[in-house]
């Protein structure tokens, strides 16, 4: 039995029983191996774009003994898949831009038909995936945040409802924070930092942000030593990004490290 990291542990977990499973960007294709190791997925479908993880995945499916039930396809995103062929979709360990457009390739192409869940795992630019499931109505079920070897990742559900644009909408609300900030201020936060994450803050949460803060400040360091005024708009820009982060940060209810 395949022992999986935190991370990839986090994802399996999100993964509702019984559903044929698609992890795109399967590289070693640990998860799916794991995720049909405990029987939690009748079959998988791993999907890769490049030769190398290709064959190692291919190699870990039949070091399991499970080439009956996992398919391994050399392709890029979705495109792997045939619709209808899958319950549901992990992607994990990719930026958030690459992630969303693979999603937005494959949902144009129909290949997201018949999915009803995606579990999604952006290394950076958790923000932009949110967007997209929102743009597509999908409602975000739950979300997490752990550490694991010095990173800090952030894990999402996702699941296809009838009413997610209403759910969201009412997830989305950002009034539980006691900030003086506009509604689409605050839309933007929850977008940014993560409408579950905000509602029960973990110490790790703080960690992430305060870390992101001292990054802004580099930058803003940077900028300050230009004289060309788009470099004084952009440190005004970033000023106002992190003056937002920081009063959100001020006033989560928890203990701060
Ligand atoms: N999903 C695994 C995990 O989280 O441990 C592997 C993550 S690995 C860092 C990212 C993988 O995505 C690489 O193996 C890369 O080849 C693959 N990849 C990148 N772009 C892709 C695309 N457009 N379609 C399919 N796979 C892609």
């Amino acid at each position: 039995m395949l022992k999986l990291s935190r991370r990839l542990q986090k994802i399996a977990d999100y993964v509702t029983a019984g559903s044929r499973v698609a992890d795109i960007g399967s590289d070693h294709a640990m998860l799916p191996v794991y995720l049909l190791q405990i029987d939690k997925c009748p079959t998988a479908i791993a999907g890769e774009l490049n030769l190398g993880p290709y064959e190692a995945a291919k190699k870990q499916g039949a070091a399991a003994g499970m080439t009956a039930r996992l398919t391994v396809r050399q392709g890029d995103g979705l495109n792997v898949l045939q619709p209808g062929e899958a319950d549901t979709v992990t992607i994990a360990g990719m930026g958030g831009s690459l992630m969303s457009d693979i999603l937005e390739a494959g949902h144009a192409a129909g290949k997201l038909e018949g999915v009803v869940e995606l579990v999604l795992q952006p290394n950076v630019g958790e923000e932009v995936v949110r967007e997209w499931l929102l743009k597509h109505n999908w409602y975000l079920a739950a979300e997490s945040i752990l550490e694991e070897d010095g990173k800090i990742y952030e894990v999402m559900h996702a699941i296809r409802v009838s009413d997610a644009k209403a759910r969201n909408s009412e997830l989305y609300d950002g009034s539980f924070l006691k900030v003086k900030l506009a509604a689409d201020k605050l839309f933007g936060v929850l977008k940014q930092m993560g409408p579950y994450l905000l509602r029960e803050p973990q110490p790790v949460l703080f960690k992430k942000w305060r870390h992101e803060l001292n990054k802004l400040e580099r930058i803003c360091d940077q900028l300050g030593g230009s004289d060309l005024a788009e470099s004084a708009s952009k440190r005004e820009q970033f000023q106002a990004e992190m003056n937002v982060i920081e009063e959100v940060l001020q006033c989560l209810p928890m203990d701060k490290p």
